[in-house]
């Protein structure tokens, strides 16, 4: 090893040597000169070609698809119905997840000691129903199911299956009942102030492209359960 070493000092010229140190000086100051523009330079090719690779067509399709990775349909996320055990009545009608009865019943007592009246629309609804209302009731309106999907959400892609969504009204207002104008009832106001302190939360708000405006549906995100099936959602993917 040693002697390879001894040899490969050999291999450097001498006269090579001597003429690099005898011009030293002179060629160190230019490079010490450039050397920040080479530096410069070689910084702008380096940010130019990342800048490329992310905006070339594969890059983009594969940020497209990790968007599209929650299976979203039309705007709305795919739920699974929830099992049989887990809902309750809270009105003849109206089933909803055991988790959030309490809260909810809770809710609609704390807002009538302010004077607020609130009635429960709709609870928990199956799939067969979402695939009745998505398929029939809409198609008599004769909507196409992308103006369909803005005002109901195809079957299986309903917060309504998953027993945590919740459509409420104003008890004084009923006329409001379903429409935008909900949001003009002393109903909604008082919702949208304390409805987080039971926590509930406003599902679709005005700035969400595919589907309207929804003052009345609220959803319960006060259990773990709630919160895993909301996850997506929330993460606004
Ligand atoms: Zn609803």
């Amino acid at each position: 090893m040693e002697q390879n070493e001894d040899l490969n000092q050999f291999d450097i010229p001498i006269a090579k040597r001597t003429y690099l140190s005898n011009s030293n000086p002179l060629i160190l100051k230019k490079i010490l000169i450039i050397s920040p523009f080479l530096c410069l330079l070689f910084t702008i090719f380096a940010f130019r070609s990342i800048r490329n690779i992310e905006q070339s067509p594969l890059i983009s399709f594969n940020s497209q698809a990790k968007r599209n990775h929650d299976h979203r349909i039309l705007g709305h996320l795919p739920y699974n119905e929830i099992p049989k055990e887990k809902l309750v009545f809270i009105e003849p009608y109206i089933e909803v997840h055991i988790d959030m009865r309490d809260s909810l019943l809770n809710m609609k007592e704390e807002a009538k000691k302010d004077g607020i009246y609130l009635v429960f629309l709709s609870g928990y609804r199956s799939i067969n129903l979402q695939n009745d209302i998505f398929y029939s009731l809409k198609s008599i309106r004769n909507q196409e199911a992308t103006e369909r999907a803005r005002v109901s959400a195809p079957p299986g892609y309903s917060e309504h299956s998953t027993g945590f969504a919740i459509d409420i009204g104003d008890a004084t207002k009923r006329e409001t009942d379903f429409e935008k104008e909900f949001e003009n009832t002393d109903a909604f106001k008082w919702l949208i102030k304390n409805a987080a302190k039971f926590h509930f939360k406003l599902s679709f708000n005005k700035n969400n492209k595919f589907i309207d405006y929804e003052p009345w549906h609220w959803r319960y995100e006060g259990s773990i359960e709630a919160l895993k099936v909301f996850e997506t959602s929330n993460r606004g993917l």
